[in-house]
């Protein structure tokens, strides 16, 4: 299997060249050339296996310069009851006989990134091997709060890489800040920015593309990569999840082997959601893709009108890992749909980098809207949602996962399509405390309290363990204290780089 580029002007790469470089050198991303199909009898065999098992029959599919030996160590080194609080990794919790809840937060860090980025750091590395990198790998990180910690997390110890993560002083939540500060590991560095999280982003890109900078680097013998949610060693590992929720549906016998399901994604960059519709292209029984954007609604006007127009006010919400207007991973989509048109494809992606906006073929839209189908909760009717799922099953939501079910309402209310459905929760509750506790005991419950006050009042309520990542953050030394401005982002680079 070989990986070209979106935008269709650089050769084609192996897997291995596709997960370390990240991105495509002419600013496309990596996509399959062919397609993987998965029959009836395989999925029938898939069934007996643990989630480990899975997530290898997946992988080899895709990643074919990888032995199934090297898949499977990168695949137990990853998925075990070390880094995962349940030895199904990803539960799924039952509202209804025809609504579930996927639990993707089990991982160290409490949120679905941890699937990827448990595993990505070892399948980079071993790609590294493969394509006779000598140089260490610099991952560089910007983020708004649940990338960065993932991150740390996959790549904390791992021999022959550095990870720098550079996150906004004031744009993320108390948790998240303090899950970076306090983080160990003999190979990490975390780095607040003066300004917010495009400031920090931008920074990133800026060092990514600066010639020269890279060429220094290379000579003292580091190589800059990426860990965000373009690299396909990112996306790969998340169809595996969708595939276990739709088999432990049959092997529950709640559903027959072929009945079509749908899925709610909570989304941000796109990246969640396009691993489901790759599971759903290799085969998956799916009817529906349920996109649930949050007052950030790009994609779902998107969606529905055919025009992708980020021209608006960017909007601070509670569900803060999906602000976001530049939703990365539908060029993908846009790839795949178009039938493989990187002519388009590259056409639509300057008008949005020239004008911030474009629009796209009636026959293109057709197919998306053929799969996907979208809309959008503001932060009332999330707060909402988490107050009423709680009051009617007991069952505590965070704000991402809300938006899910908020827009699964809107959706059967609009389609009247009762087709059992799987909602995938992206975030543990504990995660997002304030709003959750706000939601459900009220803002006079929520006022002058700390953190981890918080974290034990939601507990109370639901009965459930506060995550062991969250419990003691309190109790951690602060390692991390380095403050910079966008503009001195270089500096720090080249000074970590060279203590140690
Ligand atoms: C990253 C994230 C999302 C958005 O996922 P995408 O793959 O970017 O669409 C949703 N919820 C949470 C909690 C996240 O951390």
């Amino acid at each position: 299997m070989l990986y070209k580029s979106t935008r269709g002007l650089y050769r084609e790469v192996s897997a291995a060249e596709a997960i370390k470089m990240g991105i495509a050198p002419d600013g496309g991303l990596f996509v399959p050339s062919e397609e993987v199909r998965v029959s009836p009898d395989q999925l029938k065999e898939w069934a007996g296996l643990d989630y480990r098992g899975k997530a290898v029959r997946i992988l080899k599919e895709y990643l074919t310069d990888f032995t199934v030996e090297e898949i499977t160590e990168c695949v137990s080194l990853a998925y075990n009851t070390g880094r995962f609080d349940t030895p199904e990794i990803a539960p799924l919790h039952k509202l209804e006989d025809s609504l579930h809840v996927l639990e993707l937060w089990h991982g160290p860090t409490s949120a679905f990134k941890d699937l990827a980025l448990q595993i990505l750091p070892r399948l980079l590395t071993r790609a590294a091997v493969k394509t006779g990198e000598e140089a260490t790998i610099v991952i560089l990180v910007a983020t708004s709060g649940d990338t960065g910690k993932a991150a740390l997390e996959g790549f904390k110890n791992v021999p022959g890489t550095r990870i720098i993560v550079f996150y906004p002083e004031q744009g993320v939540s108390e948790m998240q800040k303090l899950q970076m500060i306090t983080q160990e590991g003999n190979n990490v560095a975390v780095v607040a920015v003066r300004g917010n999280f495009d400031d920090a982003q931008t920074g990133v890109k800026d060092i990514f593309g600066d010639k020269l900078f890279n060429r220094e680097l290379q000579d003292k013998k580091f190589t800059l990569s990426s860990a965000n949610s373009i690299n396909w060693g990112r996306l790969v590992p998340q169809i595996v999840y969708y595939f276990s929720a739709y088999l432990d549906l049959v092997s529950q016998g709640v559903i027959n082997p072929g009945e079509g399901i749908n899925f709610v994604v909570p989304t941000g960059n796109f990246g969640n959601i396009l691993a489901a519709y790759y599971a759903r292209e290799m085969g998956l029984p799916v009817k529906r893709l349920i996109c649930a954007a949050n007052a950030n609604n790009v994609l779902a006007d998107f969606i529905r009108t055919g025009i992708y127009d980020r021209r608006r006010l960017f909007q601070k919400t509670i569900s803060p890992s999906m602000d976001i207007l530049i939703s990365s991973n539908l060029e993908r989509l846009l790839y795949h749909l178009s039938g493989d048109d990187a002519g388009r494809v590259r056409e639509w992606m300057t008008n949005l980098s020239r004008i911030g906006a474009y629009r796209i073929d009636e026959t293109t839209h057709k197919r998306i809207k053929e799969i996907f189908w979208s809309d959008f909760a503001d932060d009332s009717e999330t707060t909402a949602t988490i107050r009423s799922v709680y009051k009617r099953y007991g069952y505590l939501l965070d704000p991402h996962t809300a938006v899910g079910l908020c827009v699964y309402d809107k959706y059967t209310a609009a389609t009247g399509d009762a087709t059992g459905t799987i909602v995938a929760s992206t975030a543990s509750p504990f995660k997002f405390n304030a709003s959750v506790a706000r939601a459900i005991l009220g803002e006079d419950a929520v006022r002058d309290k700390d953190e981890f006050k918080l974290l034990e009042d939601l507990s109370a309520a639901s009965n459930l363990e506060i995550p062991a990542g969250l419990k003691d953050l309190n109790k951690k030394q602060v390692r991390h204290r380095e403050v910079t401005s966008k503009e001195q982002m270089r500096k720090s680079v080249q000074s970590i780089l060279s203590s140690q």
